[in-house]
């Protein structure tokens, strides 16, 4: 496990005291429906550790370990047990279920205040879910052929933007968990960066997602990067070598593989350049070639990133089943 790939959100956290790393073992299978292979196994996976009261923890009572205390709290991976959206501008409710994917009826059913004929006002905030740990998100099948059970929504929080139509927007509790830490990782380490960008995810049950192929089954996100100039923030613009903030966009996808679950990223090839270049700071000639594709070697189509058309303005990040989910195909 290269150092600079483990600053997981939570490994950044102060009460983790023990991380237990697992080797997941190389494997390559057969090509999937996109003509990829299987990407390599080869990011290590940890496991939660146990956290210790805060006065067995040494250097807690001295003013750098109150203030990192404070700061692992305003940086703590988003909860989501329960998720609320907050309304932009004024809306029916018939408005609000079309535009975040969800019957008017169930948001009626959460939120026990909320009448069918009112107007609610912009600003307010609406439960949209609530966890079931009878009925949890489950991804069924393929990405490109399968749907989503009990989809959870995409957080909003400080540091990234996602779509004003939000039906699209749900996804596998791993996938919206693990991407909202490294959002959050992100915010840590560029308080006053841009905004990260998130597209479509799934719609809450899955299912055809035009235009894309894949988007079914809940762990498929679509990301911006990140521009050096500001007319680059906020918008899906096409980004170049020249001006894509490597060294933002390398912490944001080496956040996302840190976490051990990501299955694969698509980056043009071009960008990978780019992004590569800044990768090579930190990282072993090995290790590069376990992550890009490009620049091209014998085994780049192992590597977790891969060159897909179409991906200059976003990055497309495909998250792995979660492990009791058997119903969960990889590919
Ligand atoms: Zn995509």
């Amino acid at each position: 496990m290269p150092k600079s790939l483990a600053h997981t959100p939570r490994s950044l956290s102060l009460g983790l005291a023990a991380v237990v790393l697992l080797t997941v073992p190389v494997a390559e299978r057969d090509a999937d429906a996109f003509g990829l292979p299987m990407q390599p196994m080869n990011i290590q996976l940890r496991e939660p550790g146990f956290e210790l009261p805060l006065a067995l923890e040494p250097g807690f009572f001295t003013v750098p370990g109150v203030v990192n205390w404070l700061v692992d709290r305003l940086y703590a991976p988003i909860e989501l047990r329960v998720v609320y959206w907050q309304v932009e501008n004024d809306s029916s409710l018939t408005h609000l279920s079309a535009l975040w994917g969800l019957e008017s009826s169930q948001l009626l059913e959460l939120n026990s205040w909320l009448e069918a004929d009112m107007t609610v006002p912009a600003g307010t905030k609406v439960l949209v879910y609530r966890a079931d740990q009878d009925r949890p998100a489950a991804s069924i099948g393929k990405p490109n052929r399968g749907k989503l059970n009990n989809g959870l929504p995409f957080p909003e929080g400080p540091f990234w933007v996602l779509r004003e139509n939000r039906s699209r927007e749900w996804g596998t509790e791993l996938t919206i968990q693990t991407l909202s830490d490294a959002l959050m990782a992100y915010g840590r380490q560029y308080p006053a960066g841009p905004k990260v960008l998130v597209g479509e995810i799934s719609k809450r049950t899955g299912g055809r997602l035009t235009p894309h192929r894949s988007h079914r089954s809940g762990r498929d996100v679509d990301l911006g990067y990140i521009g050096k100039e500001s007319e680059l923030h906020g918008n899906w613009n096409r980004v170049t070598a020249e001006n894509i903030d490597t060294e933002k966009t390398w912490f944001m996808v080496k956040s996302l593989m840190a976490s051990g679950q990501v299955q694969s990223v698509y980056i043009d090839r071009e960008l990978q350049l780019a992004l590569s270049k800044e990768a090579e700071k930190e990282l072993s000639p090995e290790e590069l070639a376990l992550i890009f594709e490009y620049p091209k070697r014998p085994d780049s189509h192992l590597a977790v990133i891969q060159h897909w058309p179409g991906h200059r303005t976003h990055m497309h990040v495909r998250f792995r089943c979660q492990s009791w989910n058997a119903r969960c195909n990889s590919y």
